[in-house]
């Protein structure tokens, strides 16, 4: 596919919404509610940009408690008859979502592009994983049939997953198709009842998601969105007809969110920010590591929770930082490298290399100041790699969140493990060697969720679970995946006996 199709689209989402390219701004958002599209009670709106020109092409409501608590009526008025429905009938409606979705990848692959700002290709492998997460939900028959077995003589127990309820899911900017997906397949078809509440910087997936569930079928309430920011998100915290909540974004919000939903009782599960290392050692596969390190650190502009932000370099390794440079330098703003999300994000991390340039390390790769031709107002920033950080500079701290590498050096093993392990968060780590000892031993030192060996995006898939350790992730278990049927079901436990000749005894 090409890049920037002049595609027009036009949805129930907004009052018009012609997509991209001649778009005039005037695309004004509702919310989805009991099937239909609902004016937000706000008169609060924020403008919905196109990183990739830096233009306006919509209008999102930042919609207040009211609007939520209408979401929540939907959603519990729907749920008896959704969760008392066969699971084999809500697969078939979810079969049919993903069958649908696959129908329209292309217009759902210029959505996350417009909106987003990355490339068509990556557009494209969100929403590839997103059909993916709706396929491991159509399995979730086989892997919930229960539990039974007889306990003592004449008695049995038996174990069946009921519905949490009504859940809500709070996204960010960074994969608007695909994150709001870890969570809509597994939790409708386990019977549960739905809110999303999209990133307002990226809403419009979002709500032509509501739209294709609405066309497989799915009943009236059973799957809402509520645009908007800060204030949805306390009331969804703080409302009594939620059950569950799931929240995706930063570590600061996923704290607060976290801390707020459980203080109403909530089952909560958290998934923050990240600073993901990369420990490389002189042996790694010279074109392997560099490839793998520049595709993770660039990939989605840097903007994803498992990319390369720190590079450990252990011993004698300039050639693989040699490698490294050129790969990087071969990716081009506008081409195979996409857009961040704002002109504020670009700035911040353009702040990020000129502090560190400031304190002493070495840029190597410069992407400051990128500018892509007939894109003059896109916020790009280009690939960055910079050597000779130290652990207490600010940016081998925090994350940065954009295409930007920073490279430290240790003369061990256990000294590079000892910096990765001493970063707050907890999302991913890699190490990068032919030696399958060495591997070993830093894979299970490294305190991160997910691990990768000779891969920069260490990302488990179906059935595996996502999620991350420490500050990367607040509440049990994880979002998708086998666990996700943890999350969005509750185990009923039941004992039965039928025979009277059975004893009656303490325990049956
Ligand atoms: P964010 O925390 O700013 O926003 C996430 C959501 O929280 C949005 O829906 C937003 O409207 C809402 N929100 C923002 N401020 C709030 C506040 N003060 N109170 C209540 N709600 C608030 O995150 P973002 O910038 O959209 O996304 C980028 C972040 O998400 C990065 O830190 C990235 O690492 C993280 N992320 C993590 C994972 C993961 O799996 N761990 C996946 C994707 C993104």
């Amino acid at each position: 596919m090409k890049e920037d199709p002049a595609m027009t689209t036009t949805t129930a989402a907004g009052t018009s919404h012609t997509n991209a390219r001649g778009t005039n701004g005037s695309q004004k958002l509702r919310n989805f509610v009991q099937g239909k599209m609902s004016e937000s009670k706000t008169t609060k709106y924020l403008p919905i940009m196109n990183p990739s020109i830096g233009e306006q092409i919509g209008e999102v409501p930042l919609s207040t408690a009211d609007d939520l608590d209408a979401a929540v009526r939907a959603a519990r008025s729907a749920l008896p008859a959704w969760s008392a429905m066969p699971i084999k009938e809500r697969v078939q409606i979810t079969f049919r979502y993903r069958s649908i979705s696959e129908k329209y990848s292309d217009e759902l692959t210029a959505l996350v592009h417009e909106e987003n700002g990355k490339i068509l290709s990556e557009s494209k492998a969100e929403i590839d994983k997103s059909i993916e997460v709706a396929e491991f939900a159509c399995s979730m028959p086989q892997l919930i049939s229960g539990e039974i077995l007889e306990v003592s003589k004449g008695v049995e127990c038996r174990i069946d997953r009921y519905p949490v309820g009504v859940v809500a899911s709070i996204t960010p900017f960074n994969f608007p198709n695909m994150v709001p997906n870890w969570t809509i397949p597994n939790a409708l078809v386990l019977g549960n009842t739905m809110i999303l509440k999209p990133s307002e910087l990226v809403p419009l997936s979002a709500m032509r998601l509501a739209e294709i569930l609405q066309e497989a079928g799915l009943p009236d309430g059973v799957f809402n969105v509520v645009n908007g920011g800060q204030e949805v998100v306390e009331a969804i915290c703080d409302h009594p007809g939620i059950d569950a909540l799931t929240f995706v974004g930063s570590t600061r919000v996923a704290k607060i969110v976290y801390q707020r939903a459980t203080s109403h009782l909530k089952r909560a599960l958290c998934l923050g920010g990240a600073k993901n290392h990369l420990i490389v050692l002189p042996d790694a596969h010279e074109e392997m590591a560099a490839t793998n390190i520049a595709a993770s650190m660039s990939g989605c502009a840097g903007q994803r929770c498992m990319a390369a932000s720190a590079m450990v370099g252990v011993g004698a390794i300039d050639h693989i930082v040699k490698r490294l440079c050129e790969e990087a330098k071969k990716i081009v703003p506008g081409e195979n490298l996409g857009a961040v999300i704002s002109k504020a994000a670009k700035e911040r991390i353009e702040r990020y290399i000129t502090e560190a340039e400031k304190e002493g390390a070495k840029i190597l790769v410069d992407g400051r100041g990128a500018m892509v031709k007939g894109k003059e107002n896109g916020y790009y920033v280009g690939p960055t790699v910079i050597d000779y950080v130290r652990p207490e500079m600010k940016i081998a701290k925090e994350e940065v969140f954009g295409p930007v590498l920073s490279i430290m050096r240790t003369k061990t093993v256990d000294e590079a493990i000892a910096i990765e392990n001493a970063n707050p968060y907890g999302n991913a780590a890699s190490v990068f060697t032919q030696s399958g000892g060495a591997a070993r031993y830093v894979a299970e030192r490294a305190s991160a969720g997910m691990i990768g060996v000779n891969i920069g995006v260490p990302v488990p898939r179906e059935p595996f679970s996502f999620g991350g350790w420490n500050e990367s992730k607040f509440g049990a278990g994880d979002i998708t995946g086998k666990s996700s049927i943890e999350f969005f079901t509750k185990p009923k436990k039941t004992t039965i006996k039928w025979n009277p000749e059975s004893r009656v005894g303490w325990m049956s």
